[in-house]
């Protein structure tokens, strides 16, 4: 028998911008704000299908993220790049080791891979910890699409200023966080698609993220379903910026949960 396919679910865990919000030390209206949507911690998504929990980055929110998730393992982690906002939380996945007795495979491009073992030089040494580390096992990527409990996950490349990352797409659902620009190769990645993440930091021009503007262009061009918005900073204020958007683009919040429909 085919293994059956169950709908993917996603969670966001953050949906903040590097820094964010509230911002430390900023008084402006949006960090101020009492909507809890906007509250935003640093991005991250938690995918669950075929009964595994695979986290996508893990930020320097990461161990409160999963209190407030209440996720209870932690089966593989995806890493998009190695930026300060999408790995430092790795440390603390130590927790699920201890409940797990086993190694959290980890994957990413070699370049990810190769910064991450050295901002986690003490994980990856080979000499005898006196206190638990985090037990992980790197599995770079070659770019290729590759099974990940049995389902296909596909890198897609993006642009971040002059960096070229990895967004991730399974199924009819991709995750974008962390990009200028989509190049013309990876947009077609993206087509028929139920749910699409994309960056949108503001409205003014930034030389390694997405804008508003621009984000609603690829929607436009990619069509998918509904389109969420994440790494998002303090110029947008949740409510007010969503009601000048087209109905099948919604603010990604922390805590929001999808499901997304596979065509049966
Ligand atoms: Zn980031
Ligand atoms: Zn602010
Ligand atoms: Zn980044």
């Amino acid at each position: 028998m085919p293994p059956q396919i169950e709908p993917l679910r996603i969670t966001v865990l953050g949906s903040g911008t590097s820094v964010g919000i509230p911002t430390v030390g900023c008084h402006c209206d949006v960090c101020r704000s009492e909507d809890p949507r906007d509250k935003r911690l640093r991005p991250s998504v938690l995918l669950q299908y075929n009964g595994r929990n695979v986290v996508v980055d893990t930020t320097p929110d990461f161990r409160y993220q999963a209190l407030r998730a209440g996720i209870t393992r932690v089966d593989a982690i995806l890493f998009t790049h190695a930026h300060a906002d999408h790995i430092m939380g790795l440390d603390d996945v130590r927790p699920f080791n201890f409940r797990q007795r086993g190694h959290i495979p980890i994957h990413g491009s070699p370049e990810t891979m190769g910064t991450i073992r050295r901002c986690f030089a003490y994980v990856f040494d080979r000499t005898e910890a006196e206190t638990p580390i985090p037990r992980l096992e790197i599995r770079p990527l070659d770019g290729c699409p590759f099974d990940l409990f049995d389902r296909e996950i596909v890198p897609v490349p993006v642009l971040h200023g002059k960096q070229r990352i990895l967004g991730f797409r399974l199924g009819r659902a991709a995750y974008l966080t962390d990009h200028s620009e989509v190049p013309e190769e990876s947009l077609e990645l993206l087509r028929g698609l139920d749910v699409l993440f994309l960056d949108a930091l503001r409205h003014k021009p930034h030389p390694t993220h997405s804008t508003v503007e621009r984000s609603l262009g690829y929607v436009e061009k990619l069509a998918p379903a509904r389109a969420f918005f994440t790494h998002i900073c303090h110029d947008l204020p949740h409510a007010r910026t969503e009601e000048r958007l087209p109905p099948n683009v919604r603010l990604a919040y922390d805590g929001m949960e999808i499901t997304v429909e596979e065509p049966g």
